[in-house]
């Protein structure tokens, strides 16, 4: 049985990884196949503390990974495909192997919610984007679509203006979530249009060229209409990673794990970090130091159960 497992390779993962190695729990890290999460989509890190000239976003993981990997973290590209959480024994089933383990910290992340419209599954990577840092660069000199209304849809927005000639924010309601610094910012951006009160029923494109535009329906009025464009960035949230873990921790309504100040689940033993458990900050500083507080409580947990009082 191995004293602690960590599900997901992220800057929660590795950090948890990192500090229940250096408490010598050889802790081994179960990262899916997709290697350093949300932060590997994104192109420059310029916010991660200690670097002040930026780095890029997999150049950060790949240093997450070698520092826990120095003090004896075993990492493996395995996905979970079931887990079954049973105080003093949790259970993990991957794709290719069973594991029991003592604690479980979750830092599987969150994933960026779709449109689940006609059109999407198709065009997703031919002209469908939810990383403007990714795949912005593409656009220049060409109109996109944004989709949404939050500080990520003014982000990307904005961002997207460096290459775009036009850059339209379809979004739902007539008022934007985002913040008022963001919202000054986009509607002073001669390069933003906004189409309110709409949603996107069909992503229309063709095998040659990808994404051609959208159609449109006005919440409103319910007209229908055709927007024309070359790319369509989606940025109306994420969701959490825990299909799995239904039924087995407790989840808030919006599907996130629920875990107290302490980053501990309704289940002894099974604690939880990063974007996994927080959809207010989501930063990878963030995620890294709830993954470390994670590792710390694990390293808590297996001591009072070694002294017979967990
Ligand atoms: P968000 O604040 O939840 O905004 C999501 C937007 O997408 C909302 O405008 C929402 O519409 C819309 N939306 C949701 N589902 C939709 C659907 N199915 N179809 C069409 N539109 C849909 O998410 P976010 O913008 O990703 O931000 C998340 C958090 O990260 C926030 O706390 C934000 O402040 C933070 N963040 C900060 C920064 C920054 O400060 N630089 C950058 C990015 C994110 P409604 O408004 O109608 O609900």
């Amino acid at each position: 049985m191995e004293h602690v497992i960590i599900l997901g390779g992220g800057p929660a993962g590795f950090t948890a990884a990192l500090y229940a190695a250096r408490a010598n729990l050889a802790p081994l890290v179960l990262t899916g196949r997709v290697l350093g999460g949300q932060l590997s989509l994104t192109s420059e890190i310029e916010n991660y503390p200690g670097f002040p000239e930026g780095l890029g976003g997999m150049e950060l993981m790949e240093k997450f990974q070698q520092q826990a990997e120095r003090f004896g973290a075993v990492i493996k590209y395995e996905e979970v495909t079931a887990v079954r959480f049973r105080p003093g024994e949790h259970h993990i089933t991957t794709d290719s192997a069973e594991y029991t383990a003592k604690a479980v910290v979750i830092c599987t992340g969150s994933s960026p919610r779709l449109l689940n419209v006609p059109g999407e599954e198709r065009f997703f990577g031919r002209g469908i984007s939810t990383c403007a840092t990714c795949d912005g660069a593409f656009y220049k000199g060409r109109n996109v679509i944004v989709i949404g209304g939050g500080d990520s849809a003014m982000e990307e927005g904005t961002f997207l203006t460096r290459f775009a000639t036009k850059v339209h924010v379809v979004h739902r309601r007539d008022q934007l979530r985002a913040s008022p610094i963001m919202q000054d910012r986009a509607f002073a951006n001669p390069k933003l249009a906004f189409v309110w009160d709409s949603v996107v029923e069909e992503v229309l494109g063709d095998d040659t060229h990808g994404v051609t535009g959208a159609r449109l329906r006005n919440l409103k009025t319910n007209a229908q209409s055709v927007l024309d464009a070359d790319g369509l960035f989606i940025a109306i949230g994420h969701v959490p990673n825990t299909q799995l873990f239904k039924g087995q921790v407790d989840l808030d309504e919006q599907g996130y794990i629920v875990t107290d100040r302490r980053q501990r689940t309704n289940i002894p033993g099974v604690f939880a970090g990063g974007d996994v458990q927080d959809h207010v900050y989501r930063q990878a500083i963030t995620a890294a130091g709830t993954g470390c507080a994670a590792a710390i409580e694990a390293e808590r947990y297996l001591a009072e159960l070694e002294h017979g009082k967990g």
